[in-house]
């Protein structure tokens, strides 16, 4: 009978691995919490032009084209669903709200989610931006700004692409940057063009003060890196604040299934080996949740690869 491999996430890194799997002559089942196959490519209408051999496809394309990869492979999905319980005898049972998996292994892909509201509601005055139009904090969202004042904050690649793209059509962009610029050097080159060009203003070593809603305005008072305190009123706000590994739930269940904890690192990613085994046998990660350097579809695809390698050496190690 084929082993059964359990994959929580159905992103690129869960799917990749389910097709590895199925092709090494597992029975890969993919867990997935929403009610799609596809992970962040989900939530992203820009044009995913860094895939080789695959062209003029967005984000959103590109996860359609995947799902309807695996679903003429067969391969077993449970959707809407999530684990409640993970135990361990001779193998891994595992139980959602409707079924009850026995699994040889268990794979890890619940990838990132993007951080909110939360990173700045210690901030006095952020609960009058809750549910404002004019704020917005969805990486995949693209905030019509056409003549308008915005604030960006964030330094990051998806901060950086924001600011350029909306700096076209919006009367003028403040980009807030905790520290120094972080994305790619190209888009920190076409920020310091904007500057150059008088479309952008940086604030750098910029920590936000306060939010104050003023009719259809909204009041930022920060401090830069001479300490001065500043404030300026914009017509809309732009959070790209980064992302945070959906770890938790995850890793509760293995402590509550008594089979010891997931090992995090500094960031609260999962930490694996060269071969993306954790610490706990026959459990792997893979995708953004295992903290590659380069979070993106290419390395979760590889690295969906990889742990079926794995699965494929470690259990063939085990009957012999
Ligand atoms: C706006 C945006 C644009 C991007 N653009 C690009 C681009 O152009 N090119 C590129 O290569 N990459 C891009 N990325 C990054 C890329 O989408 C990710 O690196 C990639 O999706 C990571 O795949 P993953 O499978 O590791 O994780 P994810 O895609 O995050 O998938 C994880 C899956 O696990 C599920 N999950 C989480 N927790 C649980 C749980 N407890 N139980 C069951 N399921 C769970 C989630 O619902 C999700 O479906 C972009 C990301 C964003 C947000």
């Amino acid at each position: 009978m084929k082993k059964v491999i359990a994959i929580v996430g159905g992103g690129p890194a869960g799917m990749s691995c389910a097709l590895w799997l199925k092709n090494l002559g597992f029975c890969p089942i993919i867990i997935e919490k929403n009610p799609q196959l596809g992970g962040l490519q989900n939530i992203n209408p820009f044009h995913n032009t860094w895939i080789l051999g695959i062209w003029g496809r967005t984000g959103k394309n590109l996860a359609q084209e995947l799902r309807q990869h695996l679903e003429i492979e067969c391969i077993s999905t449970l959707l809407d669903s999530q684990v409640q319980r993970i135990t361990k005898g001779d193998n891994f049972k595992i139980c959602t709200a409707d079924y009850e998996l026995t699994a040889q292994a268990i794979v890890i892909t619940t990838g990132q989610r993007f951080k909110g509201y939360e990173t700045i509601k210690s901030i006095p005055g952020s609960h009058q931006l809750l549910r404002s139009p004019r704020v917005c904090f969805n990486p995949g969202a693209i905030p019509t700004t056409h003549g308008q004042v915005v604030a960006v904050v964030g330094g990051g690649d998806n901060g950086l692409g924001i600011a350029i793209r909306l700096a076209d059509t919006a009367k003028h962009i403040h980009l807030f940057v905790r520290s120094k610029l972080q994305g790619f050097t190209m888009n920190q080159n076409l920020i310091l063009r904007g500057v150059e060009a008088g479309k952008i203003t940086l604030h750098k070593s910029a920590i936000i003060q306060s939010f104050e809603r003023l009719g259809e305005k909204i009041k930022i008072v920060f401090k830069e890196s001479n300490n001065q305190e500043r404030e300026l009123l914009f017509d809309s706000l732009c959070f790209r604040m980064g992302f945070a590994p959906n770890t938790e739930e995850i890793v509760q269940l293995f402590e509550e299934g008594g089979m010891g904890s997931l090992e995090l690192n500094a960031g609260g990613y999962i930490a694996t080996d060269a071969f993306l085994r954790t610490p706990i046998p026959n459990v792997y990660a893979a995708g953004d949740v295992a903290n590659p350097r380069d979070p993106c579809v290419a390395t979760a695809v590889a690295h969906g690869a990889i742990v079926a390698r794995s699965i494929d050496e470690d259990l063939r190690s085990e009957q012999i």
